[in-house]
């Protein structure tokens, strides 16, 4: 593969859309060089033995050409399928479990079986299991509750269940792979079903006895996952992974022994040129819609202070100039100079359950469409707010919206489907599609509900000239005064 002409796909960041970042030799060097770091960080806590195995739930996706004739895909289906992650494996002598054509089959619950099935072939091989974010750890293995049985079968007579691999490319690298091992069913089965009645709590250190730790993305988003990551882990350390986009690494995490919830990242400073924008908030609530930051000027990486808040501005070696990531960090220490940064929040995204990212604009967007359908009946939304809930499993979105007039509920099913199908952000669309995010829901509330809003708003000192309905909310108050207010709730039927 050519590296100097590729362009990566960012899942979206300030705007919440995908954007072509150029990609070169210099973004694949520093992607080694971290991973290599990170790995060198790791061991010295949690060694691991030479020549080794990973479990590994990683998934790409399909790569493409633009109309220039560029190929074009996500950094991560770049980074599978290059040499950078051939290299890797040699050089941290660690090597994953499943061949490339699991991980690139684009089936992503046939690779989950495959990416279990051989993890366990391996098990006494796997000194540690990663994913990119922690949420895929998390489904890996609410998957496996339900197919152990098959997968016994398959490890036991070294097949592959016809019914769940259908793939011929993937079905022939497994088998190639794998052998019977009718003693390691056995004992799988026996831990099996002695896990079951213990609700699967440590699964990791049962299944794979010589596993040192889980290693992901836990920070940020996927804070969420880390109580069923630790049911899953047992006694087994939790590992949070370092800190990047698509446009630039960012940091490594130099003190692996910490939990998720302390972990901060050291800026690498020659893997982009950063200035950090000094932010100070006027509310509390990160996910709040209205962006209540103050800015200062911006100030380069050595004149950072303990404890402040920063956006982060970069200048990348890819020709990114003064490029504004959209994350909020926080100072939290310094590692021989360069700053550590704790990960606080996006600065402007609102709607998110695990790797998708929804925009103020993005939900705007999407009710002003399902709102069409409803503007036809003659009446009117008069307002909406969202919220993202992340404690039913699995997770999905509630739209809020307040109606003047009547409108059939056949009509407000369609409205709810509708704009299920409007968020383009490929994040929500493949978790939809995989259903790691339910089905979006659309609740009516009373009229007078937003009048209850903004009351509580005033009430709290906001001012009334100034407030704006909140587009998206996760404080506890609005939710508990939106579902005491709502009278019909609809589920939609897309991606059934
Ligand atoms: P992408 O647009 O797909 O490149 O996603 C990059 C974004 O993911 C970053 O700007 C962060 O918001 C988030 N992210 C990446 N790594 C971490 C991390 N270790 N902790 C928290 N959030 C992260």
């Amino acid at each position: 593969m050519n590296f100097n002409f590729f362009l990566f796909l960012s899942s979206g960041t300030t705007e919440g859309r995908q954007k072509y970042v150029p990609f070169t030799k210099h973004s694949s060097q520093t992607t080694l060089q971290i991973f290599r770091l990170a790995a060198a960080y790791r061991s010295r806590v949690y060694p691991i033995r030479e020549g080794g195995r990973i479990l590994e739930f990683i998934y790409s996706s399909k790569q493409f050409k633009t109309k220039g004739g560029l190929t074009a895909g996500t950094a991560t289906t770049h980074y599978y399928a290059s040499e950078e992650f051939k290299i890797k494996q040699e050089k941290t002598k660690s090597f994953t479990c499943s061949p490339e054509e699991v991980i690139s089959s684009g089936e992503y619950k046939q690779s989950t079986y495959c990416h279990l099935l051989l993890g366990l072939f391996f098990s006494d091989q796997v000194e540690f299991i990663t994913s990119t974010f922690a949420y895929s750890i998390v489904q890996a293995f609410t998957a496996f509750e339900e197919c152990w049985q098959d997968i016994c079968i398959d490890v036991r007579e070294g097949s592959l269940s016809s019914s769940r691999i259908t793939l011929p490319k993937m079905r022939k690298a497994v088998l190639d792979t794998i052998s019977p091992k009718p003693y390691l069913a056995s004992k799988i089965e026996v831990a099996c079903k002695k896990l079951e009645s213990l609700d699967w709590f440590g699964l990791v250190p049962k299944l794979w006895p010589n596993a040192k730790y889980v290693y992901s993305i836990m920070t940020g988003s996927m804070q969420h996952y880390l109580k069923k990551l630790r049911h899953y882990a047992g006694d087994l350390p939790l590992v949070s992974a370092d800190y990047g986009s698509t446009e630039s690494w960012i940091g490594v995490n130099v003190d692996p022994s910490l939990p998720p919830e302390d972990v901060t990242f050291a800026v690498i400073p020659t893997f982009s040129y950063f200035e950090f924008i000094p932010i100070h908030r006027r509310k509390q609530d990160c996910n709040s819609a209205i962006d209540d930051f103050i800015e200062d000027e911006p100030v380069p990486l050595s004149q950072v202070k303990l404890g402040q808040e920063y956006e982060i501005v970069l200048t990348s070696f890819t020709g990114l100039y003064r490029y504004r990531l959209g994350d909020v960090v926080e100072v939290a220490g310094f590692h021989k100079g360069t700053p550590k940064l704790n990960f606080v929040c996006r600065r402007k995204l609102i709607l998110t359950v695990n790797i998708d990212k929804n925009t103020e604009k993005d939900l705007q967007l999407v009710v002003d469409r399902g709102s069409q359908l409803l503007n036809k009946t003659g009446a009117e939304l008069v307002d909406f707010t969202s919220h993202a809930d992340i404690v039913n499993q699995p997770g999905h979105y509630i739209i809020y919206w307040e109606i003047k007039g009547d409108v059939e509920e056949g009509v407000l099913n369609q409205c709810c489907h509708e704009m299920d199908v409007s968020f383009v952000d490929p994040g929500y669309v493949v978790s939809r599609r995989t259903n790691s995010i339910g089905p979006l829901e659309l609740c009516i509330v009373k009229r007078g509900a937003f009048r209850m809003i903004l009351d509580y708003f005033v009430g709290n000192g906001a001012a009334l000239s100034q407030f704006k309905t909140p587009r998206c909310t996760s404080n506890q108050v609005l939710v508990r005064i939106l579902n005491d207010w709502t009278i019909k709730r609809f589920h939609s039927t897309a991606y059934c």
